[in-house]
């Protein structure tokens, strides 16, 4: 047989109609089949729940890794940046083999300065769901040192096991959101004060679990069960993602850019920050200014900013997120045989009343619910197939709604 009569075992292709053929003892493979058999591995991995097969597989390059992440979080360039090659650094350390060259990669765990409703869990989430790992999402401000009231800070692991389902290899390969960072600041420069039960001595509490240690924990959480056996659990592969919004930190940054700024012009400076994001500026020693103690920045390394969302930003949460809201009541609708048509006004209203309101984007849900709660109601079952949600219509269908207190209140 001449090279040219050679094809794919599996497709039939021609050696001439592939990019690539690849000889087996006594058969052909081509490009495109090895693509299609790498997908169904892929597939076959990610449902039978092997972990270290599918992180293997799905070694994201950062730039994959971000482009996932623009399927869902709008904006945010820079921390989506930061955030991908972090993922992909910390996930490189995890398949790194063992050398003897006494290079060790260190953990990337992140800190994630922004106001509230920016999209700073959703990163979290985000990603979790890219690689297909557990997540735990958890509120500094209910952690306490131990024995006091509160919870232990290993109850964090004991919600990542859960997230796991019990898996214990899953669950120390996932990740973990500690959300509200900045309540646990340190409230006084003077630690001797009072005891501080809920703030160093949690940062102190946390250190270990964010370097990577090997903790008992409790798997049914809390003290409630006290005869109930302990696991271990390591933490050396958990990535640790905090966010906080550290409200007043700007004034930190502003003074330290000012001192820098003695004998510039140091107005003129001052007026164009005063127009940016300052958070855009933050290093790791304001955090320190805000309280948090330098070991744990430490172990924070990789620190990161949100942008306050703006009114484009708003307008594009609502219809280009690959589940963005407007997309979901479109499919809700849809399987009432319903058309739903909204106008680029209305659209534009509801933006508007979130930024009046001081909703941001969490307030966008709450907005089209309240405009659409009456279509949802009556128009299943009817004979109109069609809702169409003008200005108008959204207007008179929050003036009539709850929401429409809220204002009054603010
Ligand atoms: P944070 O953790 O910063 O307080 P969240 O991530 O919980 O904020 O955001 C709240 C909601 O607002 C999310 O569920 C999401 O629907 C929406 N949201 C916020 N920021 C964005 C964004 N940048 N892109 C898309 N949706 C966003």
């Amino acid at each position: 047989m001449s090279k040219e009569d050679l094809e794919c075992s599996f497709c039939g292709r021609k050696k001439v109609e592939t990019s690539l053929l690849i000889a087996g003892l006594d058969a052909h493979i081509c490009d495109r089949c090895i693509e299609q058999a790498h997908g169904i591995v892929v597939e076959e991995a990610l449902h039978s729940g092997n972990t270290e097969l599918t992180n293997d597989l799905m070694l994201k390059k950062p730039k994959l890794i971000k482009a996932f992440l623009d399927e869902y979080v709008i904006g945010q360039e820079f921390t989506k940046k930061v955030m991908s090659v972090a993922v992909y650094n910390h996930y490189k350390r995890l398949l790194q083999p063992k050398s003897d060259d006494d290079i060790e990669i260190q953990k990337s765990n992140i800190i994630i300065v922004g106001q509230t409703g920016t999209g700073k869990t959703l990163i979290a989430k985000t990603i979790a769901r890219m690689l297909n790992v557990p997540l735990a999402i958890v509120d500094a401000t209910v952690l306490t040192e131990a024995g006091y009231v509160g919870e232990d800070v290993e109850s964090i692991l004991t919600r990542l096991l859960q997230a796991a389902d019990y898996n214990l290899e899953k669950a120390e390969n996932g990740i973990v959101f500690i959300d509200e960072i900045d309540k646990i600041a340190r409230k006084s420069d003077n630690p001797s004060i009072t005891r501080d039960v809920s703030g160093e001595g949690v940062q102190q509490a946390l250190l270990k679990l964010l370097e990577g240690t090997t903790v008992n924990v409790p798997p049914k959480g809390g003290r409630k069960h006290p005869d109930q056996k302990f696991i271990e659990v390591n933490t050396e592969n958990i990535l640790f993602i905090a966010g906080g919004a550290f409200d007043g930190i700007e004034r930190h940054i502003s003074k330290r850019l000012n001192m820098q700024a003695v004998g510039f012009t140091a107005s003129v400076k001052e007026n164009e920050m005063e127009k940016d994001n300052m958070l855009r500026y933050i290093i790791p020693k304001d955090l320190k200014d805000f309280g948090l103690i330098p070991e744990i920045i430490g172990r924070l390394p990789v620190l990161t900013y949100m942008n306050p969302l703006d009114k484009e930003t708003l307008r594009a949460i609502l219809t280009e997120p690959k589940n963005a809201i407007i997309k979901q009541y479109k499919k809700l609708f849809e399987m009432d045989e319903i058309d739903f048509v909204v106008t680029e006004e209305a659209l534009d209203f509801i933006v508007e009343q979130a930024i009046e309101y001081k909703l941001g984007a969490r307030g966008l849900r709450s907005l089209c619910e309240a405009v659409l709660t009456d279509a949802m109601y009556e128009m299943p079952g009817s004979d109109e197939k069609i809702v169409h949600v003008t200005k108008e219509y959204a207007e008179d269908k929050l003036n009539k709604s709850t929401l429409k207190k809220l204002k009054a209140v603010s």
